[in-house]
């Protein structure tokens, strides 16, 4: 049987058993489109980043004797949307069987069930062999259970995997979680190494993409693409990762800096993302590289990390499952504000926003507390719709797909599900900020004060949000203290804060 076998931009997964098969027959295509580049603004980075790993796999396939068919942006015969190219290479091809890897984007998934509805041919759907969990794993964890944590399930991946056990039950270190000590500011010690940049010319791609008038948004130095496109280069990054940033991931994790876009973060979210890397062989590595050396790492740094990707990741992904199509329009707070415009300059006197959102411009990357605390914390606060809020952070980093972006954003950071991924919301006033970053200390606002005309905006904002909202949490324990300080408020102070806050909301390019 002639076969045609689509790989997507994100399935770049050299490992997965297709590529052991005799090749007899089988052709597999690779396509650059239109659809994919527009369904959303993305960074430019992200284009260039997808559009090279892409382009890189094809040719490793082609090293190893696969017959590949490869659409690049502007070739002719490209139709630029995936069901009119998969019709006519199926006509040119005199293809018998068409097969494809199951999507982790719910688009991607109802458009390649209606394709394949469509097709007068037979077709195949297999699993990218690339998660530890399976799309409805979680809802079977879950049946029965009245509220769903990540902590159990993550518990649960960590017996199935036997990752840092002790014994069958027992985690090694006597704890599931290390969390606790994940919590330093970093003040210029210890010293970060030196950044691993690939520093590639991408001037002519960059042509290329021009030529083909995709509109992005960000930075990118021509001259100086520093994301892995390679397997081999992703393989660098986590050597990299656990040669010189492990020993202290834990401990500044939630640190914030003007100076250190990536401080002890792996950047590995894109390789992984695009399935270059198996989030099982980056466990490995990690916990491997820490038993080799005990002496010098801590496991609170490995244990921090392991959660991460045997955790949250897997867990977000259960979520997008279980939650679709639904989840994508969920808005419980009822938050209908813009957002922002300095979100796409990074323009404002507020220094953590301005320093989070230009290195964001600037990297395609911010790490997790800066995407949680500031641009994340700021949108909430000031009520943006999630709708907004979604799109910006879809487009804006390099490792955005909607399983994990939605799930991340809607959910962990806007509160939008009304408590399934968070129990209560990511919201902070300015000394959160202060007592985990540097940013503080040179803004034109001040932290300390509350009203006044140079008072840090989150500080208003913060009592407002809660004051506004209040109608949900009064029931959300986890809300009780911060509710019970609200009520404690005389009504004066609530007037000003809300007089405040409103200047802010409403005018948004003033501050
Ligand atoms: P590290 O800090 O080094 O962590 C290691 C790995 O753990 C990451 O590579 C990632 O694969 C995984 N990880 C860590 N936190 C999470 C999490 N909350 N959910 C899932 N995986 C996690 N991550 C994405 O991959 N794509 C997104 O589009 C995305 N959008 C986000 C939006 C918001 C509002 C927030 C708050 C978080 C988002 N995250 C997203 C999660 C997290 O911020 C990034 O995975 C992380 O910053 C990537 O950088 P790193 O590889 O240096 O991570
Ligand atoms: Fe951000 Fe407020 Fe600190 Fe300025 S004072 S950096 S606005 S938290």
């Amino acid at each position: 049987l002639k076969k045609l076998r689509l790989i997507l931009g994100d399935q770049l997964n050299h490992q997965h058993s297709w590529f052991k098969e005799e090749q007899d027959e089988i052709i597999y295509v690779l396509m650059e489109m239109r659809q994919e580049t527009d369904y959303t603004l993305h960074h430019i980075q992200k284009v260039v980043g997808f559009f090279l790993a892409m382009r890189n796999f094809a040719k490793y396939l082609k090293e190893r004797e696969h017959e590949v068919i490869y659409y690049h942006i502007n070739d002719k015969e490209n139709q630029q949307d995936l069901a009119e190219n998969l019709k006519q290479l199926i006509k040119k091809n005199d293809i018998e069987k068409f097969e494809y890897q199951l999507p982790d984007e719910y688009r991607l998934d109802e458009q390649l069930n209606e394709i394949c509805d469509s097709l007068s041919i037979e077709s195949e759907s297999y699993d990218t062999e690339h998660f530890l969990t399976q799309r409805d794993d979680l809802e079977k964890f879950y049946k029965g259970k009245k509220q769903m944590t990540m902590e159990y399930f993550y518990r649960d991946m960590r017996k199935k995997y036997d990752i840092m056990m002790a014994t069958k039950n027992d985690p090694e270190g006597g704890k599931w979680n290390f969390d606790k000590s994940n919590r330093k500011k970093w003040t210029g010690k210890p010293e970060i190494p030196h950044e691993r940049g690939f520093r590639k010319d991408v001037s002519a791609f960059l042509k290329v993409i021009e030529e083909a008038g995709i509109k992005t948004m960000g930075n990118i130095d021509e001259k100086s693409f520093n994301w892995p496109t390679s397997r081999e280069d992703g393989l660098s990054v986590l050597n990299y990762f656990c040669k010189n940033l492990l020993v202290h991931f834990g401990d500044f994790q939630d640190a914030l800096h003007t100076e250190q876009a990536y401080l002890f973060h792996s950047r590995l979210s894109f390789c992984m993302n695009t399935k270059m890397l198996n989030p099982k062989e980056v466990i490995e590595s990690v916990v491997g590289y820490y038993y080799e050396h005990k002496d010098e790492i801590d496991i609170s740094q490995v244990e921090g990390f392991v959660r991460q990707i045997l955790g949250w990741r897997e867990y977000m992904r259960g979520i997008y499952w279980l939650k679709m199509p639904g989840y994508r329009r969920s808005n419980k707070l009822d938050n209908q504000n813009e957002l922002p415009p300095f979100y796409w300059d990074g323009k404002t006197k507020m220094n953590c926003l301005h320093h989070s959102i230009t290195q964001s411009l600037d990297n395609a990357y911010a790490h997790h507390i800066q995407r949680l605390m500031i641009t994340g914390n700021y949108a909430l606060l000031t009520q943006c719709h999630p709708d907004k809020v979604d799109a910006w952070y879809l487009g804006i980093y390099i490792d955005a797909i909607e399983w994990v972006e939605i799930t991340n954003t809607r959910g962990m950071s806007q509160f939008a599900d009304g408590g399934i991924v968070a129990t209560k919301p990511y919201v902070s006033s300015g000394s959160y900020i202060n007592k985990m970053s540097n940013y503080c200390k040179s803004c034109h606002y001040k932290v300390s004060k509350k009203t006044e005309d140079d008072a840090c905006p989150f500080n208003s904002l913060y009592w407002n949000f809660l004051d506004d909202k209040k109608e949900f949490f009064n029931n959300n324990q986890r809300m009780n203290m911060m509710m019970s300080l609200l009520e404690k408020k005389d009504a004066k102070e609530i007037a000003k804060i809300k007089e405040r806050a409103t200047q802010i909301i409403k005018n948004p390019s003033d501050f």
